[in-house]
């Protein structure tokens, strides 16, 4: 039970035995409803048997191939798969096994297209604060969590610069969908470059909507101005899509839905329904190709994991994606996505409330942190719904809903109705 306090530890702590559909299971048989597909990655629901058809027929036929130098045809079909979900022209697919790895990955790509350029000496990357880029050195380097990087600052990489998150309450609280104020955030990107020179800077990397740290939801014409930006400087622009991707928003990428394509993308939990492991990289085919030319100069991005394109993974993934498809997921997505808000908006004015922020399948209720216990309104916020029968999340004062797409209207009403409801006996 990673990323969980010790001192957690001294309570029972709370155990999932099974799960289907809208649903797990507890090992006493207790049913809870899934506010947050997983951790924002069961997309298409529990235990979807398409997708535990596919892996047991390839666990059966080709367990595993070597990844390197060798392969098997499911990684061509299952990248085309995935192509054909994202932006046109992101078109390049590299596999890994989870999202931190498709963050470090994306980074490294973004390296090795300035080299194979002759520009090598563009090595700066630029995160954001609050930014979640999962757990490897680049990820806790380029993001912007200060618990999961102190333990390490020594050691992160040396040339990264930080953007100003965009959350700003006391202008923006309880915007539906897309806050209006903090375009101008982007703004200090402008002198982040002019402070450390174009030339020397290789990427910019965020979250088109930060979910791990509240649910932030990117102010109107900020990714715009970004998108403007980076591409002015020659600098390229990495959108870590590893919660947005494969239907939150109601589209098959934020970056669809927000109408701005960058260069590099970051994937996964959705990408398999988390039934297996899996992640990947979405390349626009100017990146890959400028890679690729550089081979006649000896350049190469070696780079690959022994689990590239696992076989089970190839599987999972092509199901997942069928289904999405099939049952037009994304647009159901989309469709529910107003009676979301509505329902998220109806804890506007309950106990503790000071911020309701959502769009597509994803919402942030913030609470007024107890001034001698930060994070503790939250915390007991989840505790009660999971002890209640319903699972949300929660990150500092924060509490986060993000079902599968596949959750009915009642569904919705239940979990917020839910918060609500424990809300008022919350001190
Ligand atoms: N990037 C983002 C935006 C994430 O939300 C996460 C996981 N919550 C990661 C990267 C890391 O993914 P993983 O835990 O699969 O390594």
């Amino acid at each position: 039970m990673p990323f969980t306090a010790n001192r957690q530890f001294k309570e029972q702590p709370r155990l999932l035995a099974k799960a289907k559909g809208m649903h797990y299971t507890t090992p006493d048989g207790k049913q809870v409803l899934d506010g947050t597909a997983g951790l924002w990655c069961v997309n298409a629901g529990h235990g979807r048997q398409e997708i535990v058809d596919a892996i047991s027929r390839q666990a059966a036929e080709l367990d595993y191939a070597p990844s390197f130098q060798l392969g098997h045809s499911d990684s061509f079909t299952a990248a085309t798969a995935v192509a054909r979900m994202m932006p046109a022209g992101m078109d390049r697919i590299f596999f890994t096994n989870s999202g931190s790895e498709s963050v470090d990955t994306a980074l490294k790509i973004a390296l090795a297209y300035h080299r194979a350029r002759g520009e090598g000496q563009r090595t700066r990357l630029i995160g954001r604060e609050r930014g979640y880029h999962g757990v490897g050195f680049g990820g806790i380097s380029v993001g912007g969590i200060s618990t999961n990087r102190k333990t390490f600052s020594g050691a992160l990489l040396p040339a990264v610069d930080h953007l100003p998150h965009t959350h700003d309450v006391s202008r923006n609280a309880h915007s539906r969908g897309q806050p209006v104020h903090g375009e101008n955030f982007a703004d200090d990107l402008e002198r982040i470059i002019a402070l450390h020179d174009a030339s020397t800077i290789a990427a910019v990397i965020v979250e088109p909507l930060a979910g791990s740290t509240g649910v932030l939801v990117p102010p109107k014409g900020y990714l715009e101005k970004l998108r403007a930006i980076t591409e002015k400087h020659g600098i390229l622009l990495i959108f870590d899509e590893v919660i947005t991707a494969f239907g939150r928003l109601g589209a098959a990428t934020a970056s669809e839905y927000f109408g701005i394509t960058p260069d590099i993308m970051a994937l996964a939990k959705g990408i398999s329904n988390a039934s297996v492991p899996a992640g990947a990289v979405a390349v626009r085919r100017n990146v890959h190709d400028s890679i690729l030319a550089a081979s006649e100069n000896g350049i190469e991005f070696f780079h690959g994991y022994t689990y590239s394109a696992h076989p089970l993974a190839t599987a999972a993934i092509m199901a997942t994606l069928d289904i999405y498809e099939r049952d037009q997921l994304f647009q159901r997505a989309r469709n529910l996505s107003p009676a979301f808000e509505d329902a998220a908006h109806q804890l506007a004015d309950a106990r503790h409330v000071i911020d309701v922020r959502n769009l597509g399948l994803v919402a942030g209720i913030e609470l007024a942190p107890r001034p001698d216990a930060p994070g503790a309104r939250a915390a007991e916020v989840f505790r009660k719904c999971f002890d209640q029968g319903v699972m949300v999340r929660y990150t500092g004062d924060i509490i986060a809903v993000s079902p599968p797409l596949i959750i009915e209207e009642a569904q919705i009403s239940e979990i917020f109705k839910k918060i609500g409801d424990v809300l008022k006996t919350v001190e």
